[in-house]
Protein backbone atom coordinates (compact mmCIF):
# COMPACT_ATOMS: atom_id res chain seq x y z
CA UNK A 1 0.00 0.00 0.00
CA UNK A 2 0.84 3.47 -0.79
CA UNK A 3 1.79 5.86 2.39
CA UNK A 4 0.23 9.21 1.80
CA UNK A 5 -0.73 9.70 5.64
CA UNK A 6 1.09 9.26 8.49
CA UNK A 7 0.92 10.10 12.16
CA UNK A 8 3.91 10.25 14.62
CA UNK A 9 2.40 9.95 17.96
CA UNK A 10 4.98 12.41 20.18
CA UNK A 11 7.10 15.67 19.44
CA UNK A 12 10.38 14.71 21.32
CA UNK A 13 13.95 13.92 19.13
CA UNK A 14 12.50 11.10 17.80
CA UNK A 15 9.53 12.32 16.79
CA UNK A 16 10.77 15.39 14.97
CA UNK A 17 13.76 13.38 13.05
CA UNK A 18 11.48 10.97 11.24
CA UNK A 19 9.03 13.90 10.28
CA UNK A 20 12.28 15.77 9.20
CA UNK A 21 14.31 12.32 7.49
CA UNK A 22 10.46 12.13 5.73
CA UNK A 23 10.50 15.44 3.75
CA UNK A 24 14.37 15.30 3.32
CA UNK A 25 14.29 12.11 1.47
CA UNK A 26 10.99 13.47 -0.62
CA UNK A 27 8.14 11.96 1.41
CA UNK A 28 5.24 14.53 0.17
CA UNK A 29 2.23 12.84 1.95
CA UNK A 30 1.13 14.73 5.48
CA UNK A 31 2.46 14.16 8.57
CA UNK A 32 1.38 14.62 12.05
CA UNK A 33 2.80 14.88 15.05
CA UNK A 34 0.63 14.15 18.16
CA UNK A 35 2.45 14.78 21.87
CA UNK A 36 0.61 15.31 25.15
CA UNK A 37 3.34 18.01 25.72
CA UNK A 38 1.88 21.51 25.97
CA UNK A 39 4.66 23.21 23.98
CA UNK A 40 6.06 23.17 20.81
CA UNK A 41 8.67 20.49 19.89
CA UNK A 42 11.76 21.49 22.20
CA UNK A 43 15.49 19.75 23.08
CA UNK A 44 15.66 17.76 26.06
CA UNK A 45 19.58 18.29 27.00
CA UNK A 46 19.82 21.96 27.80
CA UNK A 47 16.74 21.50 30.45
CA UNK A 48 19.76 20.03 32.91
CA UNK A 49 21.71 22.85 31.43
CA UNK A 50 21.69 26.03 29.70
CA UNK A 51 17.68 26.42 30.02
CA UNK A 52 18.12 25.53 34.14
CA UNK A 53 21.24 27.64 34.09
CA UNK A 54 19.03 30.94 32.16
CA UNK A 55 21.08 30.89 29.43
CA UNK A 56 18.53 29.97 26.97
CA UNK A 57 15.21 30.13 26.65
CA UNK A 58 12.11 28.55 25.23
CA UNK A 59 12.33 29.79 21.40
CA UNK A 60 15.98 29.28 21.77
CA UNK A 61 15.64 25.31 22.37
CA UNK A 62 12.87 24.50 20.12
CA UNK A 63 13.39 21.75 17.87
CA UNK A 64 11.66 22.94 14.62
CA UNK A 65 11.16 27.14 13.86
CA UNK A 66 8.06 28.22 12.57
CA UNK A 67 9.53 28.90 9.34
CA UNK A 68 11.08 25.23 8.77
CA UNK A 69 7.36 23.66 9.97
CA UNK A 70 5.85 25.90 7.13
CA UNK A 71 8.46 24.74 4.42
CA UNK A 72 7.89 21.00 5.54
CA UNK A 73 4.62 21.43 5.29
CA UNK A 74 4.72 19.32 8.99
CA UNK A 75 1.28 19.46 11.23
CA UNK A 76 2.06 19.43 15.57
CA UNK A 77 -0.55 19.23 17.40
CA UNK A 78 0.86 19.67 20.69
CA UNK A 79 -0.93 19.21 24.34
CA UNK A 80 -3.01 16.43 22.49
CA UNK A 81 -2.58 12.89 24.29
CA UNK A 82 -3.27 9.39 22.47
CA UNK A 83 -5.53 7.41 24.63
CA UNK A 84 -5.68 4.14 22.63
CA UNK A 85 -4.01 3.11 19.43
CA UNK A 86 -6.17 0.46 16.85
CA UNK A 87 -3.12 -1.28 15.44
CA UNK A 88 -5.35 -2.88 12.64
CA UNK A 89 -6.74 0.52 11.36
CA UNK A 90 -3.86 2.32 12.60
CA UNK A 91 -6.81 4.63 14.18
CA UNK A 92 -5.91 6.75 17.23
CA UNK A 93 -8.05 8.13 19.75
CA UNK A 94 -7.33 11.41 21.40
CA UNK A 95 -7.71 13.23 24.49
CA UNK A 96 -9.08 16.37 22.40
CA UNK A 97 -11.65 14.03 21.17
CA UNK A 98 -11.81 12.44 17.94
CA UNK A 99 -9.69 10.21 16.53
CA UNK A 100 -7.18 10.45 13.66
CA UNK A 101 -6.61 7.62 10.98
CA UNK A 102 -3.36 7.44 9.16
CA UNK A 103 -1.43 5.17 6.32
CA UNK A 104 1.33 4.44 8.97
CA UNK A 105 1.64 5.23 12.32
CA UNK A 106 5.53 6.11 14.30
CA UNK A 107 5.30 5.43 18.00
CA UNK A 108 7.79 7.64 19.63
CA UNK A 109 6.72 8.07 23.19
CA UNK A 110 9.75 8.34 24.66
CA UNK A 111 9.74 8.20 28.52
CA UNK A 112 8.77 9.58 32.15
CA UNK A 113 10.52 9.99 35.08
CA UNK A 114 11.02 6.50 37.54
CA UNK A 115 8.85 8.14 40.54
CA UNK A 116 9.93 7.11 44.54
CA UNK A 117 7.15 6.72 46.80
CA UNK A 118 9.13 9.13 49.33
CA UNK A 119 8.59 11.61 46.72
CA UNK A 120 5.12 12.15 45.20
CA UNK A 121 5.00 14.44 41.76
CA UNK A 122 3.97 17.92 42.91
CA UNK A 123 4.42 17.89 46.48
CA UNK A 124 6.02 20.77 47.65
CA UNK A 125 9.64 20.93 47.20
CA UNK A 126 9.82 17.95 44.84
CA UNK A 127 10.84 17.94 41.33
CA UNK A 128 11.04 15.37 38.50
CA UNK A 129 13.06 16.59 35.47
CA UNK A 130 12.17 15.44 32.35
CA UNK A 131 9.69 18.30 30.43
CA UNK A 132 9.79 21.90 29.99
CA UNK A 133 7.18 22.74 32.33
CA UNK A 134 9.46 20.36 34.60
CA UNK A 135 12.52 22.56 34.26
CA UNK A 136 10.73 25.72 34.19
CA UNK A 137 9.08 24.82 38.11
CA UNK A 138 12.83 23.96 39.25
CA UNK A 139 14.82 26.63 37.32
CA UNK A 140 12.12 29.18 39.50
CA UNK A 141 13.62 27.30 42.81
CA UNK A 142 17.61 27.87 42.01
CA UNK A 143 18.27 30.44 43.77
CA UNK A 144 21.92 31.25 45.34
CA UNK A 145 21.68 29.79 49.10
CA UNK A 146 18.72 27.36 48.32
CA UNK A 147 19.77 24.00 49.67
CA UNK A 148 18.84 21.44 46.94
CA UNK A 149 18.59 17.68 47.14
CA UNK A 150 19.18 15.07 44.31
CA UNK A 151 18.70 12.14 44.61
CA UNK A 152 20.51 9.84 41.95
CA UNK A 153 24.28 10.27 40.98
CA UNK A 154 23.53 9.38 36.93
CA UNK A 155 24.30 12.15 34.05
CA UNK A 156 21.23 14.48 34.50
CA UNK A 157 21.36 13.91 38.57
CA UNK A 158 25.09 15.09 37.95
CA UNK A 159 24.30 17.90 35.31
CA UNK A 160 21.91 19.21 37.61
CA UNK A 161 24.18 18.89 40.42
CA UNK A 162 26.79 21.18 38.43
CA UNK A 163 24.37 23.82 36.96
CA UNK A 164 23.44 24.21 40.43
CA UNK A 165 26.41 24.92 41.93
CA UNK A 166 27.22 27.52 39.10
CA UNK A 167 23.87 29.26 40.40
CA UNK A 168 25.59 29.26 44.06
CA UNK A 169 23.28 26.47 45.65
CA UNK A 170 24.04 24.38 48.33
CA UNK A 171 23.78 20.59 46.87
CA UNK A 172 23.41 17.00 48.14
CA UNK A 173 23.95 14.16 45.66
CA UNK A 174 22.64 11.13 47.49
CA UNK A 175 24.03 7.57 45.16
CA UNK A 176 22.59 4.36 45.80
CA UNK A 177 25.67 3.06 44.84
CA UNK A 178 29.43 3.10 45.78
CA UNK A 179 30.56 5.63 43.40
CA UNK A 180 28.21 8.08 40.76
CA UNK A 181 28.29 6.92 37.30
CA UNK A 182 30.56 3.90 38.32
CA UNK A 183 27.45 1.59 36.09
CA UNK A 184 28.23 3.81 33.38
CA UNK A 185 32.01 4.41 33.19
CA UNK A 186 33.57 1.94 35.15
CA UNK A 187 35.41 2.69 38.41
CA UNK A 188 37.90 4.84 38.18
CA UNK A 189 36.48 7.20 35.25
CA UNK A 190 33.53 7.42 37.66
CA UNK A 191 35.77 8.74 40.56
CA UNK A 192 36.92 11.17 38.28
CA UNK A 193 33.52 12.82 37.77
CA UNK A 194 33.03 12.20 41.47
CA UNK A 195 36.42 14.42 42.15
CA UNK A 196 35.10 17.19 39.86
CA UNK A 197 31.96 17.53 41.72
CA UNK A 198 33.34 17.21 45.17
CA UNK A 199 35.79 20.10 43.92
CA UNK A 200 33.62 22.20 43.23
CA UNK A 201 31.63 21.68 46.40
CA UNK A 202 29.14 19.25 46.41
CA UNK A 203 28.42 17.01 48.94
CA UNK A 204 28.43 13.59 47.46
CA UNK A 205 26.58 10.60 49.73
CA UNK A 206 27.35 7.42 47.79
CA UNK A 207 26.21 4.39 49.05
CA UNK A 208 23.75 5.87 50.90
CA UNK A 209 19.78 6.26 50.15
CA UNK A 210 16.73 8.23 52.04
CA UNK A 211 15.29 6.29 54.94
CA UNK A 212 12.21 8.79 55.67
CA UNK A 213 11.14 12.44 54.71
CA UNK A 214 10.24 14.73 57.21
CA UNK A 215 8.36 18.10 56.69
CA UNK A 216 9.99 20.88 58.26
CA UNK A 217 9.38 24.92 59.06
CA UNK A 218 11.28 25.73 56.02
CA UNK A 219 11.89 22.55 53.70
CA UNK A 220 11.92 18.56 54.76
CA UNK A 221 14.74 16.41 56.16
CA UNK A 222 15.97 13.83 54.46
CA UNK A 223 16.68 10.64 56.87
CA UNK A 224 19.14 8.81 55.35
CA UNK A 225 19.97 5.11 55.84
CA UNK A 226 23.38 5.95 57.15
CA UNK A 227 21.98 7.33 60.02
CA UNK A 228 22.78 11.23 59.16
CA UNK A 229 20.06 13.88 57.97
CA UNK A 230 20.43 16.89 55.33
CA UNK A 231 17.99 20.00 55.34
CA UNK A 232 17.08 20.92 52.00
CA UNK A 233 14.46 23.29 50.44
CA UNK A 234 14.41 21.63 47.71
CA UNK A 235 14.78 17.18 46.46
CA UNK A 236 15.06 16.67 42.85
CA UNK A 237 14.29 12.36 42.26
CA UNK A 238 17.20 11.50 39.04
CA UNK A 239 16.65 7.96 38.71
CA UNK A 240 16.08 7.13 35.46
CA UNK A 241 13.11 6.93 33.09
CA UNK A 242 10.04 4.50 32.53
CA UNK A 243 9.50 3.69 29.05
CA UNK A 244 5.87 4.89 28.14
CA UNK A 245 4.51 1.83 26.28
CA UNK A 246 0.79 1.82 27.77
CA UNK A 247 -0.35 2.46 24.23
CA UNK A 248 1.65 0.07 22.48
CA UNK A 249 0.99 -2.86 24.98
CA UNK A 250 -2.60 -1.61 25.55
CA UNK A 251 -3.00 -2.36 21.27
CA UNK A 252 -1.77 -5.39 22.00
CA UNK A 253 2.40 -4.63 20.35
CA UNK A 254 5.17 -6.24 22.28
CA UNK A 255 6.73 -5.15 25.05
CA UNK A 256 9.84 -6.33 26.87
CA UNK A 257 11.83 -3.50 27.90
CA UNK A 258 10.66 -0.60 25.07
CA UNK A 259 8.37 -1.24 22.33
CA UNK A 260 9.88 -3.93 20.69
CA UNK A 261 10.68 -3.66 17.46
CA UNK A 262 13.42 -4.73 14.03
CA UNK A 263 16.06 -2.99 12.79
CA UNK A 264 14.17 -0.83 10.96
CA UNK A 265 11.76 -0.04 13.41
CA UNK A 266 9.05 -2.30 12.33
CA UNK A 267 6.71 -3.78 15.30
CA UNK A 268 5.04 -6.98 14.39
CA UNK A 269 2.22 -5.13 13.42
CA UNK A 270 2.53 -3.77 9.84
CA UNK A 271 1.96 -0.20 9.44
CA UNK A 272 2.79 0.85 13.32
CA UNK A 273 6.90 1.16 13.85
CA UNK A 274 8.11 2.71 17.52
CA UNK A 275 11.63 4.95 17.24
CA UNK A 276 13.88 6.75 20.29
CA UNK A 277 14.09 6.05 24.17
CA UNK A 278 10.64 3.82 24.11
CA UNK A 279 12.10 1.37 21.41
CA UNK A 280 14.05 -1.97 21.86
CA UNK A 281 15.87 -2.82 18.24
CA UNK A 282 17.24 -5.47 16.87
CA UNK A 283 21.25 -4.75 16.65
CA UNK A 284 22.63 -6.92 14.14
CA UNK A 285 25.72 -6.12 15.96
CA UNK A 286 25.10 -7.00 19.47
CA UNK A 287 23.10 -9.56 17.68
CA UNK A 288 20.08 -8.83 20.23
CA UNK A 289 17.42 -6.25 21.32
CA UNK A 290 19.11 -3.11 22.80
CA UNK A 291 17.38 0.20 24.22
CA UNK A 292 19.27 3.43 24.11
CA UNK A 293 18.25 6.54 25.92
CA UNK A 294 20.26 9.23 23.76
CA UNK A 295 20.34 11.87 21.46
CA UNK A 296 21.72 10.66 18.65
CA UNK A 297 20.12 7.74 19.03
CA UNK A 298 16.50 9.33 18.68
CA UNK A 299 17.93 10.93 15.57
CA UNK A 300 19.69 8.18 13.84
CA UNK A 301 16.93 6.21 14.26
CA UNK A 302 13.88 8.69 13.16
CA UNK A 303 15.77 8.53 9.70
CA UNK A 304 15.85 4.79 9.85
CA UNK A 305 12.26 4.50 10.59
CA UNK A 306 11.22 7.53 7.86
CA UNK A 307 13.41 5.11 5.05
CA UNK A 308 11.30 2.09 6.06
CA UNK A 309 8.21 4.07 6.00
CA UNK A 310 9.88 4.61 2.18
CA UNK A 311 10.02 1.47 1.57
CA UNK A 312 13.75 1.82 2.30
CA UNK A 313 15.73 -0.68 4.32
CA UNK A 314 18.60 0.61 6.10
CA UNK A 315 19.35 -0.44 9.47
CA UNK A 316 21.93 2.18 11.35
CA UNK A 317 23.67 0.37 13.71
CA UNK A 318 25.94 2.79 14.88
CA UNK A 319 27.29 2.69 18.39
CA UNK A 320 25.98 4.87 21.32
CA UNK A 321 27.15 8.42 22.06
CA UNK A 322 26.60 10.82 24.04
CA UNK A 323 27.78 14.08 25.54
CA UNK A 324 27.31 15.67 28.91
CA UNK A 325 28.34 19.33 30.05
CA UNK A 326 29.36 19.37 33.85
CA UNK A 327 30.56 22.36 34.86
CA UNK A 328 33.25 23.92 32.04
CA UNK A 329 33.94 20.54 30.84
CA UNK A 330 32.42 18.90 27.77
CA UNK A 331 32.28 15.24 28.27
CA UNK A 332 31.77 12.55 25.50
CA UNK A 333 31.35 8.83 25.77
CA UNK A 334 31.21 6.01 22.90
CA UNK A 335 30.53 2.14 23.11
CA UNK A 336 29.97 -0.18 25.98
CA UNK A 337 33.07 -0.16 28.62
CA UNK A 338 31.50 -3.75 30.27
CA UNK A 339 33.93 -6.47 29.57
CA UNK A 340 36.57 -4.63 29.01
CA UNK A 341 40.31 -5.57 31.21
CA UNK A 342 41.97 -2.55 30.41
CA UNK A 343 41.72 1.44 30.39
CA UNK A 344 44.66 4.07 28.68
CA UNK A 345 44.65 7.02 29.49
CA UNK A 346 45.65 9.46 26.66
CA UNK A 347 46.20 13.07 28.43
CA UNK A 348 46.95 13.90 32.35
CA UNK A 349 43.29 13.31 34.37
CA UNK A 350 44.61 15.80 36.65
CA UNK A 351 44.64 18.02 34.30
CA UNK A 352 40.73 17.32 33.46
CA UNK A 353 41.70 17.51 29.44
CA UNK A 354 42.07 13.33 28.85
CA UNK A 355 40.38 10.87 26.36
CA UNK A 356 40.19 7.15 27.57
CA UNK A 357 40.17 4.17 25.64
CA UNK A 358 38.62 1.15 27.26
CA UNK A 359 40.63 -1.97 25.72
CA UNK A 360 39.11 -5.63 26.06
CA UNK A 361 41.53 -8.04 25.01
CA UNK A 362 43.78 -5.50 23.16
CA UNK A 363 40.59 -4.54 21.09
CA UNK A 364 38.87 -0.66 21.67
CA UNK A 365 35.79 -1.50 23.22
CA UNK A 366 34.61 2.14 24.52
CA UNK A 367 35.92 5.68 24.76
CA UNK A 368 35.44 8.53 27.50
CA UNK A 369 36.62 12.12 26.73
CA UNK A 370 36.67 15.23 28.68
CA UNK A 371 37.44 18.18 26.25
CA UNK A 372 38.70 16.23 23.52
CA UNK A 373 35.07 15.28 21.50
CA UNK A 374 37.13 14.63 18.50
CA UNK A 375 38.76 11.50 20.36
CA UNK A 376 35.49 10.35 20.67
CA UNK A 377 34.25 10.64 17.33
CA UNK A 378 37.89 8.72 16.26
CA UNK A 379 37.23 5.76 18.70
CA UNK A 380 33.34 5.64 17.76
CA UNK A 381 34.52 4.76 13.95
CA UNK A 382 37.54 2.48 15.41
CA UNK A 383 35.55 0.32 18.14
CA UNK A 384 36.44 -3.30 17.43
CA UNK A 385 40.22 -2.32 16.40
CA UNK A 386 43.08 -3.77 18.20
CA UNK A 387 46.16 -0.78 18.84
CA UNK A 388 49.03 -0.88 21.04
CA UNK A 389 48.58 0.28 24.35
CA UNK A 390 51.78 2.26 24.51
CA UNK A 391 50.85 4.42 21.01
CA UNK A 392 47.11 4.74 22.03
CA UNK A 393 48.33 6.83 24.95
CA UNK A 394 50.70 8.83 22.99
CA UNK A 395 49.74 11.98 22.62
CA UNK A 396 52.92 12.95 19.71
CA UNK A 397 50.83 10.17 17.55
CA UNK A 398 47.76 11.26 15.77
CA UNK A 399 45.33 8.91 16.07
CA UNK A 400 44.36 8.62 12.65
CA UNK A 401 47.41 7.86 11.75
CA UNK A 402 48.24 5.21 14.37
CA UNK A 403 44.98 3.55 13.18
CA UNK A 404 46.65 3.53 9.81
CA UNK A 405 49.74 2.03 11.04
CA UNK A 406 47.93 -0.49 12.88
CA UNK A 407 45.96 -1.69 10.08
CA UNK A 408 42.69 -0.57 11.49
CA UNK A 409 41.24 1.26 8.52
CA UNK A 410 41.95 -1.53 6.58
C1 LIG B 1 17.07 16.63 31.47
C2 LIG B 1 17.57 15.73 30.37
C3 LIG B 1 18.85 15.91 29.86
C4 LIG B 1 19.32 15.07 28.86
N1 LIG B 1 20.57 15.29 28.35
C5 LIG B 1 21.03 14.51 27.35
C6 LIG B 1 22.33 14.75 26.78
O1 LIG B 1 23.07 15.63 27.21
N2 LIG B 1 22.71 13.96 25.75
C7 LIG B 1 21.91 12.98 25.25
O2 LIG B 1 22.31 12.29 24.29
N3 LIG B 1 20.69 12.72 25.77
C8 LIG B 1 20.23 13.46 26.81
N4 LIG B 1 18.99 13.22 27.35
C9 LIG B 1 18.19 12.11 26.81
C10 LIG B 1 17.42 12.57 25.58
O3 LIG B 1 16.77 13.77 25.85
C11 LIG B 1 16.45 11.50 25.14
O4 LIG B 1 17.21 10.37 24.71
C12 LIG B 1 15.55 11.97 24.00
O5 LIG B 1 14.79 13.07 24.42
C13 LIG B 1 14.63 10.85 23.54
O6 LIG B 1 13.74 11.35 22.59
P1 LIG B 1 12.37 10.62 22.27
O7 LIG B 1 11.72 11.42 21.21
O8 LIG B 1 12.57 9.18 22.07
O9 LIG B 1 11.50 10.73 23.62
P2 LIG B 1 10.98 11.99 24.43
O10 LIG B 1 11.93 13.12 24.28
O11 LIG B 1 10.67 11.49 25.79
O12 LIG B 1 9.62 12.40 23.71
C14 LIG B 1 8.46 11.61 23.79
C15 LIG B 1 7.24 12.49 23.80
O13 LIG B 1 6.06 11.69 23.60
C16 LIG B 1 5.05 12.15 24.48
N5 LIG B 1 4.03 11.10 24.67
C17 LIG B 1 4.17 9.97 25.41
N6 LIG B 1 3.02 9.24 25.36
C18 LIG B 1 2.15 9.95 24.59
C19 LIG B 1 0.80 9.73 24.19
N7 LIG B 1 0.10 8.66 24.55
N8 LIG B 1 0.20 10.67 23.42
C20 LIG B 1 0.89 11.77 23.03
N9 LIG B 1 2.18 12.04 23.39
C21 LIG B 1 2.79 11.13 24.15
C22 LIG B 1 5.84 12.48 25.74
O14 LIG B 1 5.11 13.29 26.63
C23 LIG B 1 7.04 13.21 25.13
O15 LIG B 1 6.75 14.55 24.92
C24 LIG B 1 18.49 14.04 28.36
C25 LIG B 1 17.21 13.84 28.89
C26 LIG B 1 16.75 14.67 29.89
C27 LIG B 1 15.36 14.47 30.46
Amino acid sequence: MSIKNIAVVGTGHAATSTARSLRRRGFDGSITLIGDDPHEPYQRPPLSKEYLAGDADGSSIALFTPKMLAQNDIAVRSGVRVDKLDVAGRTLELSAGGSFTADAVVLATGGRPRTLPDFPPGAPGVHYLRSFDDAARLRDRLRAGNRLAIIGGGFIGLELAATARDLGLAVTVVEAGTRVLEPRLGSRLAEFCADLHREAGVDLRCGEGVSSVERTVDGMRLHLAGGTAVDVDDVVVAVGMVQNTGLASAAGLQVDNGIVVDACGRTASPGVFAVGDVASRYSESAGRHVRVEHVDNANRQGAVVARALLGEEEPDDSPPWFWSDQYEFNIQFTGDHRGADELVIRGTIADSEFSAFYLCEGRLAAAFAVDRGEDVVFAREMLGASFDKAMLADQDIDLWELSERSGALA
